[in-house]
């Protein structure tokens, strides 16, 4: 079965593409905590991250800290957070969020609604930075 970041990796579906190796492929989160939410998908579809193995998984936490400096260097806030849940969607994925209090990290609280153009204005400033 083909996961909706599958289909994402393969173009199927669009995204707001952050940044993208080989193995692996960052991106906005459509439905943001904060501005600034990004999710870090391994291409090879796997559902749960610590089925990864031990070199791939390495190598994702190394991406991710690649695109968390990017974050915080566009957004105004005092760190990154990091967090894997993947009770939606059974592909693997870092969520990384800039946050300000530990509030921000709260996962039941109402998403930010953003228009396209926030989210492409978002992506090209952080993309261009
Ligand atoms: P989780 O599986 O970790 O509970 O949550 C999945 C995350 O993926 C959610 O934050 C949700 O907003 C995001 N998400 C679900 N479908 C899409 C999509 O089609 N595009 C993007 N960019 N994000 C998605």
């Amino acid at each position: 079965m083909s996961t909706i970041f599958s289909k994402i990796v393969l173009g199927i579906i669009p995204c707001y593409k952050i940044a993208e190796d080989d193995e692996f492929l960052a991106f906005l989160d459509i439905n943001p905590l904060a501005l600034g939410h990004t999710l870090v998908i391994p291409k090879l579809e796997t559902d749960y991250i610590f089925d990864l193995d031990d070199d791939n998984l390495s190598r994702m936490i190394i991406f991710s800290k690649k695109i968390a400096c990017k974050l915080r260097d566009n957004i105004n806030c005092k760190r990154i957070g990091v967090s894997v849940i993947g009770l939606e969607v059974p592909h693997a994925h870092i969520h990384l969020i800039p946050i300000n209090s530990i509030s921000d990290m709260n996962f039941s609280k109402p998403k930010l609604n953003l228009s396209e153009k926030e989210l492409l204005d978002l992506q090209s400033r952080i993309l261009n930075s």
